[in-house]
């Protein structure tokens, strides 16, 4: 029997360097789309860490091969280059259909294409769930909340949505995953799950993807000014990877279809969060006001309830705990080694 080396990799998120028990070994076929990925690419370490075979599917829009680096060689680990617009066969169990650029720079870049990825991508995934009856799971996002009327919001708020705004493509587009996904469910019996993931940082991060943590956290390595949007005392939630990570499997392993929100719910402002990179980086980091962009939610925090009572599941990492993971990636990234940039 193959057996391989335990490895966390490059840009690892695990805080241990162990392999996290509670999820045992199973050997299933699982395709990971997006696995090139920031959050796929820590799926994919801890599906190979528990033993699965894992196809990953990206067309490296904003994925990039560094992150699934580590598992070239391994015979349980498959990279196909393919965009999920067009039809793929595959054999697999489970599918974590992730595919689709999350920062809004990215999702901006090109809307109509945002749009595709998120409907047509998703009704292929689906399509191939129901031929060959396989799980699937869609990420979907805290946007289909929109800019809330609830707060912190649950699962059952159906969200305060503009159709026709920059940010659409991107909130519209999963809202129609999501529709797909529960269709295909009721229409076809296909088994689904559904997570609604709200902001998340950590290694492997797109380093000028325009997010908030990428973008304080290079500024403050590069000693330039934090850039805060609008007056700053809007409020995200801020979940480390790792986290994320045990959430979805959790949500693909148990038997309930969700949505599930799966999020950190300490909340900040972007001025405490400037601070906490001031804290970590460089207490000498300036902070400068830039306008905001449009459609931007005021707030946004979880209420996640139902995953701790239905999965079992709660976030353990904090801001403070999980930020020096992510800037020591970044740092080797930035500046190619430790010392040069370190404080
Ligand atoms: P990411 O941009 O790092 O990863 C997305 C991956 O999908 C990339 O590897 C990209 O190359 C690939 N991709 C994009 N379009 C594709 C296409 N048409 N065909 C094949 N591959 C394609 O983003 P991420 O942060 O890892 O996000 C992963 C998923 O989680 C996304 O669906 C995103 O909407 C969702 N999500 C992320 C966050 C977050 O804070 N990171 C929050 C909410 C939801
Ligand atoms: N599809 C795919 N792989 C498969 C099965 C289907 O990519 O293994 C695609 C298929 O090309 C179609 C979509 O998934 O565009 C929906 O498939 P479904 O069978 O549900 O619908 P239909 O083909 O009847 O439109
Ligand atoms: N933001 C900021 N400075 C930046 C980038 C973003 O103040 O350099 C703000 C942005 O206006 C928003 C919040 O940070 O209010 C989160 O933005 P991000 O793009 O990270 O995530 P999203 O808006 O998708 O939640």
């Amino acid at each position: 029997k193959f057996s391989y080396p335990h490895r966390v990799g490059f840009g690892s998120a695990n805080p241990t360097g162990k392999i996290p028990l509670g999820l045992k070994r199973k050997g299933l076929r699982i395709v990971v789309t997006g696995g090139a990925g920031f959050v796929g690419s820590h799926l994919v370490d801890r599906l190979i860490d528990r033993g699965d075979k894992v196809i990953v599917v990206d067309n490296f829009f904003t994925g990039r091969k560094e992150n699934v680096l580590h598992h070239f060689g391994n015979p349980n680990f498959e990279l196909i280059r393919h965009d999920v617009v067009e039809p793929l066969l595959l054999e697999v169990d489970q599918i974590y259909h992730l595919a689709c650029p999350a920062s809004p720079v990215h999702y901006k870049f090109n809307p109509v294409k945002t749009i595709k990825t998120n409907v047509v991508g998703t009704l292929n995934m689906l399509g191939l769930a129901k031929r060959v009856g396989a799980r699937f799971l869609l990420t979907s996002t805290s946007e289909v909340y929109g800019d809330p009327l609830q707060h912190p919001q649950k699962e059952t708020y159906w969200g305060n949505v503009n159709p026709i705004g920059v940010r659409s493509c991107y909130d519209e587009g999963k809202r129609t995953a999501e529709t797909l996904t529960m269709d295909y469910h009721r229409g076809a019996g296909v088994e689904v799950r559904i997570a609604r993931i709200f902001n998340t940082y950590g290694p492997r991060m797109c380093i000028d993807d325009g997010r908030v943590v990428s973008n304080f956290v290079a500024q403050a390595l590069r000693k330039e000014p934090l850039t805060v949007y609008g007056d700053g005392k809007q409020t995200r939630s801020f979940q480390y990877v790792f986290d994320l990570v045990e959430g979805l499997m959790r949500l693909m392993e148990g038997e309930h279809v969700g949505p599930f929100n799966l999020g950190n719910p300490g909340e900040f402002t972007m001025l405490e969060l400037a601070e906490v990179v001031q804290e970590t980086i460089d207490p000498n980091a300036k902070i400068e006001f830039r306008p905001n962009t449009e459609d931007d939610p005021h707030k946004r925090k979880p209420d996640i309830s139902r995953a701790k009572e239905l999965l079992g599941w709660e976030p353990k990492v904090s801001l403070r705990k999980g930020l020096p993971l992510m800037v020591s990636d970044f740092r080797q990234r930035i500046f190619g080694d430790h010392k040069e940039g370190s404080n």
